[in-house]
């Protein structure tokens, strides 16, 4: 049977590679670093349509909650579908100043992703070669 995957994470082990991106991480967290993802937008709460500070025009469930007259001019009624979140409640709003959020990924998540190793893949290789290890004898 072929091992690709665990071909694969076997010669980034062995090149030293991975061990020198693991001392990196440690490094970092030792130092008290966090490795943080980047966001450039926000999930706002749609105001709806015509709507300025302290009103709204769109109901939690992204229908209109009064009749109004929408940015491209047109006349929206009541219990019609937003036509700024399309119904979703949610618009997502560009952030003048980028935001920093500690990753929710673990280090062995952001090495696999950095080698881009899947461990999908090597669970079920793992688990193919073991049922024919144990088959062979
Ligand atoms: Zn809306």
């Amino acid at each position: 049977m072929t091992t690709p995957e665990l071909d694969r994470q076997s010669a980034i082990i062995e090149s030293g590679k991975a061990e020198a991106v693991q001392d990196l991480l440690d490094w970092l967290e030792e130092q008290g670093y966090t490795i943080c993802e980047t966001q450039t937008t926000r999930t706002d709460f749609c105001n709806g349509p015509g709507s300025s500070l302290g009103t709204t025009s769109c109901g939690m469930d992204g229908k209109l909650i009064r009749d109004i007259t929408g940015r491209d001019g047109k006349r929206y009624y009541k219990g019609d579908t937003c036509p700024e979140c399309h119904g979703t409640g949610e618009v997502t709003v560009d952030l003048t100043e980028p935001r920093y959020m500690p990753t929710f990924k673990t280090k062995q998540a952001l090495m696999e992703d950095h080698f881009g190793i899947d461990p999908k893949k090597i669970e079920a290789e793992r688990r193919a070669l073991l049922a024919a290890l144990r088959s062979q004898s």
